[in-house]
């Protein structure tokens, strides 16, 4: 059967999807595979498709027992012959499935890292042909990933103790350059086709927003969208806890989830969301995995979230189905440090040597560093997120609001030269909001207590508004003009390009949106 044919009898479908031919091509080329995919973007259908065209046995590895014997069922479910070999079996069904598979009967046999090299699998795995290895969830592989299995490591020595190399196919959601050159290092990958796609999702509408008062922009949204079921995605407990209060008490249909909840809380209020008992979902990251509710409509992310990895996954819960949804990011500038803080805590509850630490550590703040650049961008968000994951997007996607908002080019040059110098006049000590007070000439306790009235800069950008105060200083750390240091107290530093901006004929224009028009005349009048 050519693959189409495959693809229509066992699978129910009449197209591949945006990807998934190229991975199967290259596979039946002989050629290792890379690929990087989103959750839900048809991963399995790469690997098993090919699986049934070549001669012996594909195995594929995965973590997870549960996905396992889902995928099992469903392949046999296909019509196709399966098998999972892991430690749900008892002694007697390991072996049992081990005959059968010996004799041919399963084309795919899905198997736990950890069995591969252990005498009886061996035994096995090196008197039958095994034409392909497929490994889901390949960042496990990797320390930088965000779930790091030691026994990922045995993968390779797995493969080393083969008769003949088989072609090697590696799968993951994670995008980050380490992670993936891990994989390829540590599977031992031969010269692989590497390829990202599946993630621009069209339907979703993405928004970052700077609102005062969070609270009153989320009760606002739902109050507008009393039909549609959506997830609030808040960074604590205590905040999952405040939110769904406050919105209980305002009478809106909402509930809660989080780890600290008891177990049996925590399944009725998952089902209460997914059998719309409640439409409102309020929720730490905890929430979601597994969870396959295709309806839901909006998204809100009360804080940034640490990464983009985790703010796309977590966002991608929304629209399913495929019609119009929405993923909107509440941004303040707290969220970073409460980031920082969850990072710098995050070492208690692993075991790593310093050196290690420092390094997960470091690229922790590098992540962070590339989602707040996320909330500070004019420019069209979803291109933002393709470019991120390795995918390129166009420069105008015309579905998010940053898409949707007229800007106009505005020149910067005076009050990015004010920045510089008052971070320079304080002698790279200060925190933003130090930063920014001083330069609007505020009188709050720390700009007395740090005696900033007598600062040269104190006063020099008063006429200009708070928020538009932000969003410069935001877009010169975005352009590598300003630096925040990981220290955890958010203090502005200088960086080398810092200087650039105080030379005489120093030119620089940030995007704005339109209602500046009137400041901007303003200015040149003066
Ligand atoms: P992943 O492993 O990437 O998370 P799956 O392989 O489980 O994703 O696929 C996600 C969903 O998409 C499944 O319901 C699958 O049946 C469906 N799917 C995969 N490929 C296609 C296709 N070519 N056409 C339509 N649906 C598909
Ligand atoms: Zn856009």
């Amino acid at each position: 059967m050519t693959k189409q044919e495959l693809l229509k009898t066992h699978f129910g479908y009449d197209t591949f999807r945006e990807g998934q031919e190229t991975v199967i091509d290259a596979l039946l080329e002989g050629r290792d595979v890379l690929a990087v995919m989103p959750t839900g973007a048809g991963k399995s259908i790469c690997y098993q498709v090919p699986a049934l065209m070549m001669k012996g046995i594909t195995l594929v590895i995965s973590p997870l027992i549960s996905l396992m014997k889902d995928q099992v069922r469903s392949l046999n479910q296909a019509g196709i012959s399966a098998a999972y070999l892991n430690s749900s079996l008892t002694q007697g069904q390991y072996f049992t499935a081990l005959r059968y598979a010996k004799a041919g009967r399963y084309p795919i046999i899905y198997v736990a890292p950890e069995r591969l090299t252990t005498e009886a699998f061996l035994d096995f795995a090196r008197n039958v042909e095994i034409s392909m290895i497929a490994v889901d969830e390949a960042h496990c592989v990797s320390q930088w990933g965000q779930d790091f299995r030691p026994s990922y490591l045995k993968i390779a020595e797995f493969i080393e103790l083969l008769p003949k190399r088989p072609v090697i196919s590696a799968f993951t959601a994670t995008a980050t350059k380490e992670v993936r050159e891990d994989i390829a290092r540590l599977l031992g990958l031969q010269d692989p086709f590497c390829t990202t796609t599946g993630f621009d999702r069209e339907n979703l509408y993405f928004a970052v927003k700077t609102p005062k008062d969070k609270y009153k922009e989320v009760h606002d949204y739902v109050m507008e969208h009393p039909d549609d079921s959506g997830i609030i995605y808040c960074l604590t407990r205590k905040l999952v806890e405040e939110v769904s209060e406050k919105l209980i008490r305002d009478r809106i249909s909402a509930t809660r989830y989080h780890a600290g909840l008891s177990d049996e809380e925590r399944r009725n209020n998952q089902d209460d969301f997914i059998y719309d008992r409640c439409h409102v979902m309020v929720a730490t990251n905890a929430f979601g995995m597994g969870i396959d509710k295709s309806d839901v409509r909006y998204v809100i992310h009360y804080n940034m979230p640490k990464n983009m990895e985790g703010y796309y996954q977590e966002a991608g819960r929304a629209g399913r189905d495929g019609d119009p949804a929405e993923c909107i990011l509440l941004y303040s500038g707290k969220d970073v440090v409460t980031n920082q803080y969850l990072i710098e805590r995050s070492q208690d509850n692993q075991e790593m040597d310093a050196a290690t630490w420092r390094l997960v550590r470091e690229r922790d703040q590098e992540r962070l560093k590339q989602m707040t650049f996320y909330c500070f961008t004019h420019d069209c968000l979803r291109e933002y997120i393709l470019k991120y994951f390795g995918e390129y997007g166009k420069s105008y996607c015309g579905n998010c609001l940053n898409c949707q908002t007229e800007f106009e080019e505005y020149d910067v040059a005076e009050e990015a030269a004010a920045m510089v110098r008052c971070v320079e006049n304080c002698g790279q000590r200060y925190g933003i909001n130090v930063i920014l007070d001083t330069l609007r000439g505020a009188s709050t306790a720390k700009i007395r207590q740090y005696h900033m009235e007598e600062n040269p800069s104190y006063g020099v950008c008063a006429k200009m508004p708070a928020h538009k105060l932000r969003q410069i200083f935001n877009y010169l750390v975005l352009r590598g003009y300003l630096h925040l240091s990981d220290d955890g107290y958010t203090i502005v530093k200088l960086t080398i390009s810092s200087k650039e901006l105080l030379e005489d004929n120093a030119h620089i224009t940030m995007k704005l949106p339109k209602e500046q028009e009137v400041r901007k005349k303003e200015k040149r009048s003066r």
